[in-house]
């Protein structure tokens, strides 16, 4: 090290803390970077990668950013889950003894970004922490820094743990280096995010105040976790954290990972995109506050019925006023993202204009309030009763601030006459020396008599009178000085205006200066109301989801559901309401659904594409809408509480975790069995059906079985083994339905419509033929069934086309028909046996005759 430059030491010093991360290393307009750090950031982001000197023989490799062009480099990086250690220059250059003193001010990580296009407005940014426990349990918390919200609870087990990380989204969770490397390798691996360490050595003093309102050690240690670690990154006070909320999960409706995705509620299994999920459907909200409180409420629907109740009673109130409601719309999208300005106002990087936002912000909570308060409803009366307006906060807002501040806070401009004295004499100064020079210009118009004179102003030579070249003859020699020449004009300036142009300047630079100190203390007068603009920002997203669902409801003609306590399910003309707007010409063919104690599991036979998989996501999808308190789309519904939803819906193959299909189905099945209770629903659809088909079909019916013997939770059993339709006899709560298809003209027409009894036919064949397969297979394929289908016994109807596989034919060897159309295969002994058996007179045989008799056919076919 004692070779390199004195710069790169002090580099290579301080890269040496932050290991994880690039080091953007200031040098004067730019961020360097050096050895390792440049070459790999060189190829992430696409720039050069140069080398300089630094004292050894060999040269250094480096890169660098301009320090303007800089947060957009830090986003990419941060994007591909990196951290960026900014790293500035600590003092003035030009008094700087030896090396300019450097620090990092900053580690920004992918949990903890503030701002950028990164941020996305509907969405939270959050970081996770994790702690385990001795008794194994685990502690688990998350934030959003750029809101401050932070929910911590205990969980049980580590798939509790993977669960609620992929449904939080965090980008970063924060653990123990003590953790075991096959726990942080699925953190890695199957959540995506970024691994950071804090170990818990010395106790902040920052950090009691806010672990302090918690109750247990758990909490507290895993929350201390992570807010050392986040003041340790951020290096500034973090006013904005708020209070932690304590919860569990058994507090709402439990959803895994695996259902939550399989039933698009946030995003769809294909494109992994908004749209077509639920969210994109019930997303009306006007603020990006409630377009994240709406993602957290789809993600953890109600248990309470009493919460529940309140909030769909809120939306019949907001339904029922159209008027009210237009007017809350109109009033909603004036309100920006307070949350994220109070974080922004806490981290210090807001600007006059955020702050004008959130005066526009402040400005409508009287008239949101008043319309709040106008609902007939106990809860809507409290709601607009408790909303504080922060008037004091819009009073100061309102006399400080200019309507159209500019961006940087370092250019003047931001605020109004009258609210400083000293700033308002400043002004004076610089307006009167305006009108001056305005006064001046006329003056001298009127002396020369050179009407086009004009006094101007620019940066390098300050105030001049400029006069075009034909009039410089009508100038008085020895009063004016020449300082500029232009292609048909001279610049000059005269000793008066000089002395002016001082006075003005120096007025302005005083104004510059002290509108940039008023600023700075408005904004931390703007940070005692932090806690006060959380809660109001909590108050604004509730009436704006809830709004979003009272449009909804409307727009899609949802109906608001009976909660029924006795398990009763009833939807009459229900829609799965994505798949309904989704299809813009056809008509969506809405389905009824009963189910109770006595109809417990829905066994659901139809042909593929006849709609039994949309069939049964309807009915959770009904589920959820009433749970989150919106109203459901159907025409009538009674619903009870689902404490769990389970679902094995299609392929959702869990490729990350390289488990096959087969073996993803049967986790979610255990998962499913293992936790599911009487008052959960279940959907499962096609089980078993990625095995060979006995084994397959063996499999769904003991699922079957034991679900309705020992859980006895509501389940929609969709299958295209028909056999399994006789369960219905042997089985009290189990009823079958089945979509209809009707075949017409040779095709098949699919009528989506769910009704009692079992399918009778499959259709496959007419499916393929939909898809276009070519012609001479599908008639390959009709001559094929058409001979197995003969092969078969045929018990139910239906089984003729679906079980065909080589087993079965193997199974069905000692039938009447099979032994005749296998005949080739049978040996000439058998065949003779086969036709004794055939002749033998039972009923006119002894029981020992009979025994007799089947020893000598026994001892003949050794
Ligand atoms: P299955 O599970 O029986 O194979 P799906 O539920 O996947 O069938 O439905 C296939 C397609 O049929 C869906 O993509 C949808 O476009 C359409 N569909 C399903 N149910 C209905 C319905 N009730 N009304 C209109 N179209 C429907």
């Amino acid at each position: 090290m004692a070779t390199y430059t004195p710069m790169i030491q002090q580099y290579l010093k301080i890269k040496a803390e932050y290991q994880d991360a690039f080091l953007f290393f200031r040098l004067g307009d730019f961020y360097e970077m050096f050895f390792e750090d440049a070459v790999r950031a060189a190829h992430v982001l696409e720039i050069t990668l140069t080398s300089r000197e630094g004292g050894v023989d060999e040269r250094i490799p480096m890169c660098g950013v301009p320090y303007h062009a800089a947060p957009n480099y830090i986003e990419q990086l941060v994007l591909n889950g990196y951290k960026v250690a900014i790293c500035e220059q600590v003092e003035d250059p030009k008094q700087a003894k030896g090396v300019v003193k450097r620090e990092v001010v900053q580690l920004i990580t992918p949990g903890t970004v503030m701002e950028g296009k990164s941020l996305e407005d509907k969405q939270n940014n959050y970081i996770a922490s994790l702690t385990v426990m001795e008794d194994l349990t685990y502690g688990f918390c998350y934030n959003d820094l750029s809101t401050g919200e932070l929910q911590v609870t205990v969980l049980n087990d580590w798939n509790e743990v993977i669960s609620e990380l992929l449904s939080t989204g965090a980008k970063e969770i924060v653990v123990s280096s003590e953790l075991p490397e096959q726990n942080r390798k699925q953190l890695q691996e199957r959540c995506f995010v970024t691994v950071s360490y804090e170990d818990l050595k010395i106790q902040l003093d920052e950090v009691t105040p806010i672990v302090e309102s918690l109750q247990e050690d758990k909490q507290k240690v895993t929350v201390s976790r992570l807010l050392h670690y986040l003041i340790r990154t951020q290096k500034r006070k973090l006013d904005h954290i708020q209070v932690p909320e304590y919860y569990t999960v058994q507090q709402f409706m439990k959803i895994d990972m695996y259902s939550k995705r399989n039933l698009e509620l946030i995003e769809t299994i294909r494109s992994k995109g908004k749209k077509g999920s639920l969210l994109w459907l019930l997303d009306e909200t006007m603020t990006a506050m409630g377009g994240r409180l709406l993602k957290a409420w789809i993600d953890r629907p109600l248990i309470d019925a009493n919460k529940i109740k309140t909030r769909q009673n809120m939306v019949e109130a907001l339904l029922a006023q159209f008027f009210q409601r237009s007017e809350l719309r109109e009033k909603l999208k004036e309100v920006y993202d307070i949350e994220r300005l109070a974080g922004r106002v806490a981290f210090g990087n807001v600007n006059a204009r955020d702050l004008v936002q959130l005066r526009r912000s402040l400005q409508q909570i009287p008239f949101i309030q008043a319309t709040v308060s106008e609902l007939e409803l106990p809860y809507a009366k409290k709601l607009a009763a408790d909303m504080d307006g922060c008037e004091d906060l819009l009073v100061l807002l309102e006399q400080a601030l200019k309507e159209q501040p500019p961006l940087s806070v370092k250019e003047g401009d931001m605020i109004k006459d009258g609210y400083s004295e000293r700033l308002d004499k400043y002004r004076d100064a610089s307006r009167n020396g305006k009108t001056w020079i305005a006064e001046l210009e006329q003056k001298e118009r009127e002396i020369t008599g050179i009407k086009s004179l004009k006094i101007g102003y620019n940066r390098v030579f300050g105030y001049y009178i400029e006069v075009t070249k034909s009039n410089i003859g009508l100038l008085a020699e020895g009063r004016y000085e020449r300082k500029q020449t232009l292609a048909n004009a001279e610049r000059y300036i005269t000793p008066e205006l000089k002395d002016k142009e001082a006075l003005i300047l120096e007025a302005e630079e005083k104004i510059v200066q002290l509108e940039y100190e008023l600023f700075i203390s408005l904004r931390d007068q703007v940070k005692v109301y932090i806690p006060r603009l959380q809660r109001l920002a909590k108050m604004i997203s509730e009436i704006d989801v809830l709004q979003a669902f009272a449009v909804v409801s409307e727009e899609r003609h949802f109906v608001k559901p009976v909660m029924s306590n006795d398990h009763t399910l009833k939807v009459l003309n229900g829609r799965h309401p994505v798949v309904e707007k989704m299809m813009d010409s056809q008509e969506y063919v809405a389905n009824d659904c009963m189910m109770n104690d006595d109809r417990q599991v829905l066994l659901i036979t139809g042909p593929n594409m006849s709609g039994k998989s949309t069939y049964m996501r309807q009915i959770a999808l009904t589920a959820i809408l009433a749970q989150i308190g919106c109203f459901v789309s159907a025409e009538e519904a009674i619903l009870p509480i689902f404490d769990q939803v389970f679902t094995r819906i299609g392929a959702a193959d869990d490729l990350i975790s390289g488990q096959s299909t087969f073996m993803v189905e049967m986790l979610e099945a255990k998962n499913a069995i293992s936790n599911a209770t009487h008052n959960s629903l279940i959907l499962f659809d096609e089980i078993g059906r990625g095995t060979s088909t006995y084994d397959g079909m063996a499999l769904a019916q003991a699922i079957i079985e034991y679900i309705h013997e020992h859980i006895k939770a509501k389940t929609l059993f969709s299958t295209h083994y028909h056999e399994l339709t006789a369960l219905e006899e042997e089985l009290p709560h189990l009823q079958n339905v089945h979509v209809r298809a009707i075949e017409q003209n040779g095709k098949v027409v699919f009528l989506h419509k769910v009704q009692e009894g079992a399918a009778d036919k499959s259709y496959g064949i007419h499916v393929a033929e939909l898809a276009e397969l070519p012609l001479p297979l599908i008639s390959r394929a009709r001559e094929l069934l058409a001979t197995f289908e003969g092969e078969k016994i045929s018990k139910h109807p239906a089984k003729k086309l679906s079980t065909i596989k080589e087993e079965e034919t193997q199974l069905s060897f000692f039938t009447e028909e099979a032994a005749a159309t296998k005949e080739s295969v049978i040996p000439d002994k058998e065949k003779e046996i086969i036709k004794l058996i055939k002749t033998i007179p039972l009923m006119e045989m002894t029981p020992m005759d009979a025994m007799n008799k089947l020893y000598e056919l026994q001892k003949k076919l050794k």
